[in-house]
């Protein structure tokens, strides 16, 4: 569903991203992990388009991601993100903010949206809270609330970056629970991440990334039983 062919990036002369490949099937959940700084968010954010790459290919559910005649707000629709920090509009309740873009993206009625968006509020927990507005709710809350609004767009696969990075550690759980739950249900994943229990638990498969490139892109049980390089025994020895 998501194939990457020798990807490589620049920022201006720095190179943030080197060759990287790798192919996401259906129903994968890949942990994307490595030290601060070696290009995980870049790699992620390459996927939908939402940075530019120089060199390489992607191709997402046969839509080519580089090409310029590509429509990226069209895949960016079928693809949904959720960043560390929880994107909702402060200014809108949980309800306006579940149906925004339904309605402005994929043009359905306010009904419909509505109707869609609060299933999936309720598959969160948090129904009871659909007249709220962001800052009403906890860390956690806002981010089960991002899940939700992402997943009312119907995507076919679900970018997370640190999703539970800025949340106290009593609401890591919350929103790695909601996670679990649709990679049971067969959601395809790209999850970056520090949390190796969650990587252990739901991944199928690791990427380990350092200094702008893939090292390694294994079975998970591969690579926190036998990791090949020297730099992810380093990196798995510190974080865990
Ligand atoms: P972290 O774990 O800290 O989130 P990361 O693995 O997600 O790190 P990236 O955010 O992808 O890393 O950044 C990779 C490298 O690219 C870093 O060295 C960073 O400083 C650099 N970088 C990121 N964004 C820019 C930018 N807009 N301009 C220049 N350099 C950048
Ligand atoms: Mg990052």
């Amino acid at each position: 569903m998501i194939e990457m062919e020798n990807v490589s990036k620049w920022y201006g002369s720095f190179q943030v991203l080197t060759d990287c490949s790798t192919q996401v099937s259906k129903g994968d959940v890949v942990v994307v992990c490595g030290p601060s700084g070696s290009g995980k968010s870049t790699l992620i954010k390459t996927v939908n388009g939402l940075e530019p790459f120089q060199q390489g290919r992607i191709v997402v559910d046969g839509i080519l991601v580089g090409d310029r005649k590509t429509d990226l707000s069209k895949l960016r629709a079928r693809i949904g993100m959720v960043f560390q920090n929880f994107e909702l509009f402060p200014h809108l309740s949980i309800r306006d903010n579940l149906t925004l873009g339904q309605i402005k993206v994929l043009g359905r009625g306010k009904e419909e949206a509505m109707e869609h968006g609060l299933k999936y509020l309720d598959r969160v927990g948090l129904l009871a809270h659909k007249d709220k507005f962001p800052g009403q709710l906890s860390g956690g809350q806002q981010q089960r609330v991002a899940i939700a609004r992402a997943l009312a767009m119907d995507p076919i696969a679900m970018l997370f970056d640190e999703p539970t990075s800025a949340l106290d550690p009593e609401m890591i759980n919350e929103v790695l629970d909601v996670m679990s739950g649709l990679a049971n249900d067969g959601m395809t994943m790209m999850v970056v991440t520090h949390e190796m229990g969650f990587a252990r638990k739901v991944a199928n498969r690791v990427i380990f990334m350092d200094g702008g490139g893939i090292v390694e892109d294994c079975a998970k049980d591969a690579f926190f039983d036998r990791p090949q390089s020297e730099r992810a025994r380093d990196f798995l020895a510190k974080i865990i």
